[in-house]
């Protein structure tokens, strides 16, 4: 594609999305909400949208775009509503994943599908005991022939109950050191010993199933193996997770941009002391410091993005862009909803479900802690003395 096409192509996408969430999503986004109920017919649309493959190959059946137009398309979802993002966030892990680590067999056989939203998946990583330390994870996936005989749980997985197909995180080797070198990634289908455990009733980001997974000797074949080694998987993650960190920064972005714009708006409507509150100074600069944040974490993703669709590894910059716009996006929410006063805190306006869904930014793809380190250690690689 050239720089033209993509821009045209990026323009028409973006303008098709927007269309989509003002017309269908936004009208249902609160009963779903409110009722925790999947939105099946919203989630089909944006399979034949071509969503569930943003960034997947054309000629393994995706759209084929870079990552600067899909942190835009994350953006323009969540200005809606942010669940609406979950069936194709960490499902874009797992394409990503695949596309860059998995032989050609390996695409061949779940590109296709997975990029026209036939099937649909996930990232199976964080665990009952812990997110963060990745390494310390509990799940074994033992050698048996030509197969793997996996035992564990998984919490907190995106798709849990509603997907396939996920990218399963699990040790192959118990007694290595560092631990880390243990893990491996399989491309892992749901089937005898692979199951949803309970949905979890969540804060925000309600609409759309975070699930256990249970897997009680699952056995899948070896060739289902990311890669052609033991032990690549951590890496194969950390490097996958820099797609999920510019999705959650552009969520930010997103939600709070949605919640900025009602707050501008409503600025200019409620009259109190005989004039709109937008005359009044501290109002202007709550609004200002708003839209500058907004603006900046904006910048950030889109730098990381663009960095991304240079080939460079992008680890401090969607660090960044994932710190500061996830905390960006919880202070800014909580503005408009001051900026509202009492009718920010009631369900008749979308103000308080963006502030529920805010702080998932801050937790999910790495919390903020997690990202200092990261950040640094980077840092401290550049600036090594
Ligand atoms: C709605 C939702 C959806 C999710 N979806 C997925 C998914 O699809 N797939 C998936 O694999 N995971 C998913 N997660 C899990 C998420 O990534 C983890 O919750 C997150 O990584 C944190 O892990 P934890 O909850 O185990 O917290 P912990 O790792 O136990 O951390 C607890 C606290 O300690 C802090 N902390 C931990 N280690 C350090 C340290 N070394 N230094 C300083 N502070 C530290 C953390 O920042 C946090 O504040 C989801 C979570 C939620 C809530």
């Amino acid at each position: 594609m050239t720089t033209a096409e993509l821009e045209e192509t990026r323009r028409q996408i973006i303008a098709t999305v927007r269309e989509f969430v003002q017309r269908d999503v936004i009208p249902q986004a609160a009963e779903h909400d409110e009722n925790d109920t999947y939105p099946h017919e919203l989630v089909d649309q944006m399979a034949e949208m071509g969503l569930f493959g943003i960034t997947v190959p054309e000629e393994y059946g995706g759209l084929g775009l870079d990552y600067t137009t899909y942190a835009m398309i994350f953006e323009e979802l969540c200005k809606g509503w942010m669940s609406i993002t979950a069936p194709i966030g960490t499902h874009s892990i797992l394409t990503a994943a695949i596309a860059k680590y998995g032989s050609e067999e390996q695409k061949r056989e779940w590109l296709p599908p997975l990029a026209a939203g036939k099937k649909r998946g996930g990232l199976a990583l964080t665990e009952p005991g812990g997110g963060s330390d990745v390494a310390g994870l509990q799940t074994t996936a033992v050698k048996d022939g030509e197969e793997y005989v996996v035992n564990g749980n998984k919490l907190f997985i995106t798709n849990g109950r509603t997907g396939d197909v996920f990218l399963l995180l699990a040790k192959t080797d118990t007694e290595i050191e560092p631990q880390h070198r243990g893990i491996s990634a399989f491309i892992a289908e749901k089937g005898p010993g692979f199951t949803a455990g309970r949905d979890l009733n969540k804060l925000g980001y309600r609409g759309v199933d975070t699930s256990e997974l249970v897997f009680d000797d699952y056995r899948i074949a070896a060739d289902r193996m990311l890669g052609d080694e033991e032990g690549r998987g951590f890496y194969q993650v950390m490097d996958a997770l820099e797609t999920g960190r510019i999705n959650i920064a552009a969520r930010a972005v997103g939600v709070a941009t949605g919640a900025f714009e009602a707050a501008i708006k409503y600025a200019q409507e409620r009259v109190t002391f005989g004039e709109p509150i937008a005359q009044r100074q501290t109002i202007q600069n709550m609004l200002a410091d708003m839209a500058t944040k907004i603006h900046a974490a904006r910048l950030m993703t889109y730098d990381a993005a663009a960095k991304k669709d240079s080939g460079a590894r992008i680890d401090l910059e969607a660090g960044m862009a994932k710190l500061f716009a996830s905390e960006m996006c919880a202070e800014v929410t909580l503005d408009a909803m001051r900026i509202h006063g009492g009718y920010g805190y009631v369900k008749d306006l979308p103000l308080e479900r963006y502030y529920r869904d805010a702080p998932l930014m801050i937790i999910g793809e790495g919390t903020s802690e997690i990202q200092r380190l990261v950040i640094a250690k980077n840092l401290l690689k550049q600036y090594a003395i």
